[in-house]
């Protein structure tokens, strides 16, 4: 059979995800997933002893016909955990192809150490009814992807797997690059590791890659940035996305921690757009730009640290974001103008004007930075009278001065009452164990709190607030209010908010 026509004939049956299953009861979880996924990487090597569990492998095929199983027995040397010599990869892999196995996956590295004598055990393997799948990773870096290609053309594969680091956004782009070089073949699979590597594994089918790996669940990742079955199928809902679903994402760093991928994927998937939103990592605003035209993105959310130096390169900012001198919004206008908008202050006005006349009302905003300036213009701009009360003073004057408010001090705060305390410090934040800015007596002056942390949803202040009875209005408030709005800016459609409510919560939970 030639090595072609293998591949012919696995490719109607192959999904564009393989589930990289690893550790010694691998295949009890092939047989757990195979009611609702058919295709299997067995990374042989995780197993205390690999070929002891091949009877399971054949076993498993007997029972389930429709799976398709990838046998991989990757060497310590080549980032497994195979201590045997190249001769006993082979060997072992063969052992996997006559137990059934339909693809085997052998390292570039082990197929050019193998000796002249051995490489008639690589031909016997070739002659089977296998596919031969080349691999290489660098666990590091992005090199020259072509030149890895061109290495791996003399053992002449049926699919060439080639996964590379990517340290940047930037180095992902080599992955569609090589795709795109290599779309008449459609023989190679390609993802990037890392963190800026995740939207190669979320579009690599998109870019032509045969396929790209998931992991099982979210605990169960086999390399750097692998994402889980479920989410990349519900929720990026990549065996819908072709050349026409619109993309969009969110830039910052870190971004791992971001839960705007969780929301605003489901807003598009509850309201039958063709879309998806990616987590784009980077702090750096030329890269940004870069990214945003390379990949069409219709769209983007903006966070930490970019908000302020996206403003310079935005060809039409919305008086807001100019005057609140931060972006949280990018939209491609019609043509190849980027728009740039701020949903923050929205976020804050919006769920308050929920629960209190805003025109009128005392409010005390503490913090000075990004979010405190958000909410600051925000309410002044609807008829509250705002002070702002920040560790640092001369930030809080200045901030007071630029918005018409008063900035106050701190030893005056227990002569003052307020309808509402906003919280825009980090104090509260997951992770993050700083002085509070305020304490319970200075707290009981308020009948309104909205702390604008979310992660956790009961932070240190709301807990606090609420055994003096003050009511409160949680962060993720915010956070939904200005998604929310994002949503309906870019699809002109009304948010699904109550699915992005719990999508967010589900997650915040998850997380806690
Ligand atoms: P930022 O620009 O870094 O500003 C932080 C402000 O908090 C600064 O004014 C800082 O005071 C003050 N601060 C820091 N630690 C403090 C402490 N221990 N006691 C008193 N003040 C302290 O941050 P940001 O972008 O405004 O964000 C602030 C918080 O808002 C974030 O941590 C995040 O949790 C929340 N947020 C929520 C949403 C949402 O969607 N819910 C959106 C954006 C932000 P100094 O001036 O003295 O440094």
């Amino acid at each position: 059979m030639s090595t072609s026509s293998k591949l012919d004939r696995l490719r109607p049956k192959l999904p564009r995800i393989c589930v990289a299953l690893s550790g010694p009861a691998m295949l009890t979880r092939a047989a757990e997933l195979a009611a609702e996924h058919t295709f299997f990487e067995l990374r042989l090597d995780t197993a205390p002893n690999p070929a002891a569990i091949l009877p399971q492998l054949a076993h498993l095929l007997q029972n389930r016909p429709q799976v398709i199983l990838i046998a991989t027995c990757r060497r310590t040397a080549n980032g497994g955990h195979f201590p045997g010599t190249p001769e006993d990869e082979l060997h072992l892999l063969s052992e996997a192809a006559a137990a059934g196995a339909h693809l085997i996956d052998l390292s570039l590295e082990t197929a050019e150490a193998l000796t002249e004598h051995n490489r008639a055990a690589l031909d016997a393997l070739r002659n089977s009814t296998a596919a031969l799948l080349l691999s290489w990773h660098d666990f590091h870096a992005t090199p020259n992807l072509e030149a890895v290609h061109d290495r791996m053309r003399p053992h002449a594969p049926d699919l060439y797997k080639i996964v590379p680091t990517a340290t940047t956004l930037r180095d992902s782009f080599a992955l569609p690059d090589l795709l795109e070089a290599h779309s008449a073949e459609q023989n190679v699979v390609a993802m990037a590791m890392g963190q800026p590597g995740i939207l190669t594994r979320i579009l690599g089918p998109r870019f032509g890659s045969v396929f790209t790996f998931a992991a099982s669940d979210a605990a169960s990742a086999t390399a750097p940035g692998q994402i889980d079955l479920r989410t990349l199928r519900d929720l990026y809902r990549i065996e819908n996305i072709s050349a026409d679903t619109e993309l969009y994402g969110v830039f910052g760093n870190p971004i791992s921690g971001s839960h705007s991928p969780v929301m605003l994927n489901t807003a598009f998937r509850e309201t039958g757009t063709d879309a998806v939103y990616l987590p784009l990592e980077t702090g750096s605003a030329d890269e940004l730009f870069e990214t945003f035209h390379r990949l069409h993105l219709a769209g983007a959310s903006v966070t930490m640290p970019l908000k302020e130096q996206v403003l310079p390169r935005i060809d039409r900012l919305h008086p807001l974001a100019a005057k609140l001198g931060a972006a949280n919004t990018l939209s491609r206008d019609p043509g190849i103008t980027i728009a740039g908008g701020n949903t923050d202050a929205a976020g804050i006005a919006d769920p308050l004007a929920g629960c209190i006349v805003l025109n009128g009302a005392t409010i005390l905003v503490l913090g000075a930075g990004g979010a405190a300036r958000a909410a600051v213009f925000a309410l002044r701009d609807r008829g509250a009278t705002v002070a702002v009360l920040n560790r640092t003073f001369e930030r809080a004057q200045h901030l007071a001065q630029q918005a018409g408010v008063t900035a106050l001090p701190r030893q005056y705060l227990a002569h003052c009452r307020f309808d509402v305390i906003v919280n825009a410090t980090p104090y509260g934040m997951a992770n993050r164990s700083i002085e509070a800015p305020i304490n319970a007596s200075e707290l009981s002056c308020c009948k309104l709190f909205f702390d604008l942390v979310y992660n956790p949803l009961e932070t240190p202040l709301i807990v606090l607030a609420k055994s003096q009875g003050i009511p409160v209005l949680y962060g993720i408030e915010m956070f939904l209010a200005q998604g929310a709005a994002q949503f309906e800016l870019w699809t002109g459609k009304p948010a699904p908010r109550e699915a992005m409510r719990q999508a967010v919560l589900e997650a915040l939970q998850l997380s806690s």
